[in-house]
């Protein structure tokens, strides 16, 4: 039995959901109340409450998304998504995660982020992941093991990337298909992306897509290929009229901030159907590491400033995984709020730090979750006070060289790296970024309050 089932009954679900999302403008607000009766979780209540109010502002920007996300969705995909998502994932799945949680004495992630496979059909510059060797691969058996057992802790939305995770389509579908209760999201090229392929993404219901972009046509081609930005573009008209949720997926560099941080990109975004979108900073780990195509910390501060102009003006929901640290009280990693399964297997605490304590082919997820690395990390999070230094990584790096000593972490890194010589290198990006945080974090929050930075975080 399903957790839907256990809570509601599937049938009286399937009623409910198909009475509101038959007239979604005059049903919205029954979908709010609903939620509201299914809502456990404090913060949930508290959530439910902001969009009862967005709901009855008809000039409110969050209204016409979810609008525009109600209206240009198929049906099937409609459902699936919103029963296991909203209610699966999070007003049922959170509750589950933290009382697991207490019990092991470990966080229970809200997400896990797995690479099917290693391989890719572009070489993209500068990507994270192209110093793994491109020849590994989770098999379906690990795979299906791994969706399984993430359904017994409360976990009901499963990130794919890779690689390229669209060359193991006919398993990922299979997986789509016997999973029924999880939200697949995955990172794509999306050049892989056909008409058989669309049918039965409206068939299963349960998979979105986020579309690697790096700009407009010549920065996108530069980086990723001659022709990508052409079939990216065709895959989103496809994904539109097919009725499919999906977003774009974009790095900024030193070279595309200004391009990527213009209203044009995001319009045409918008134009193009994406209904959210991630923004990622580059880091200098993986293939071509170059310190000189980090966004200084001045085009990060811009892209900050960006996003919250965007927030109040355009009908998208976009995450900035690195300058959005309030929003989630700091890092989210390390089992967290996620964590990274490579295509070797090895569990790392994030996509973009190769350390590793254990292999998901040794252990099961709930034992990975307890490894040394985990709790190393966890201990220390949040990193900074300032929740716009977030990340171990890039940010705070001496808490990234006591966590991987303190583990005994090895490296997952092609030749393997040294984390002493990472730190030495990245160290100088870091105070800066600190300095020009600091100005920021104290213009935004002249009494710091970090109790209500958490509470709504949490
Ligand atoms: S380690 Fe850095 S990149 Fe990864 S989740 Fe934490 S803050 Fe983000």
């Amino acid at each position: 039995m399903n957790l839907a089932q256990t809570y509601l009954g599937e049938k009286f679900l399937q009623t409910t959901l198909n009475y509101i999302l038959n007239n979604p403008e005059r049903n919205l607000p029954a979908l709010v109340s609903l939620a509201e009766k299914v809502a456990r979780d404090p913060n949930h209540k508290r959530n439910i409450e902001s969009i009862k109010r967005i709901m009855n502002d008809e000039n409110n920007v969050w209204r016409k998304y979810a609008l525009r996300l109600l209206k240009q969705t198929h049906p099937n995909v409609k459902r699936k998504v919103l029963v296991n998502f909203f209610l699966n994932a999070s007003l049922l799945g959170v509750p589950k995660q933290n009382e697991i949680a207490k019990r092991l004495g470990t966080a229970v992630p809200f997400t896990i982020l797995v690479d099917p496979t290693e391989r890719c059909n572009l070489n993209c510059t500068g990507c994270w992941a192209g110093d793994y060797q491109r020849r590994e691969e989770l098999d379906y058996e690990t795979l299906d093991r791994l969706f399984t057992e993430a359904e017994e802790l409360g976990i009901y939305l499963i990130v794919l990337s890779g690689g390229e995770p669209l060359i193991r389509k006919d398993d990922i579908l299979a997986l789509a298909d016997k999973h029924r209760d999880q939200v697949l999201h995955i990172f794509t090229n999306a050049t892989l992306i056909d008409d058989d392929f669309v049918e039965d993404l409206q068939r299963v219901g349960n998979i979105t897509f986020a579309i690697s972009i790096e700009g407009f046509e010549s920065t996108t081609d530069e980086r990723r290929g001659k022709g990508v930005f052409k079939k990216v573009i065709n895959a989103m008209e496809m994904l539109k009229e097919a009725g499919i949720i999906y977003g774009f997926s974009a790095t900024y560099t030193r070279k595309n901030t200004e391009e990527l941080g213009t209203d044009e990109f995001v319009d045409l975004m918008i134009e193009k159907g994406n209904v959210l979108g991630w923004f990622f900073t580059y880091v200098p780990v993986g293939k071509d590491v170059d310190l000189d195509f980090m966004a200084t910390p001045e085009q990060r501060a811009f892209m900050f400033e960006k996003m919250r102009h965007w927030r109040q003006t355009k009908p998208i929901f976009m995450v900035d995984f690195w300058n959005d640290g309030e929003a989630s009280y700091g890092c989210i990693a390390g089992g967290r709020r996620y964590l990274h399964i490579n295509a070797r297997g090895d569990v790392e605490p994030c996509a973009f730090v190769h350390f590793a304590t254990t292999n998901i082919k040794e252990v099961t997820l709930k034992e990975a979750l307890c490894s040394p690395l985990m709790k190393a990390y966890q201990k220390r999070q949040p990193f900074n006070t300032n929740l716009l230094r977030p990340c171990p990584l890039i940010d705070n790096p001496e808490a990234l060289r006591e966590i991987v000593h303190e583990s005994g972490a090895y490296s997952t890194q092609l030749g393997g790296a040294d984390v002493d010589e990472y730190v030495d290198r990245i160290s100088r990006y870091s105070r800066h970024w600190g300095e020009v945080a600091d100005d920021i974090w104290a213009k935004y929050h002249p009494c710091a309050c970090q109790e209500q930075a958490r509470a709504s975080a949490d």
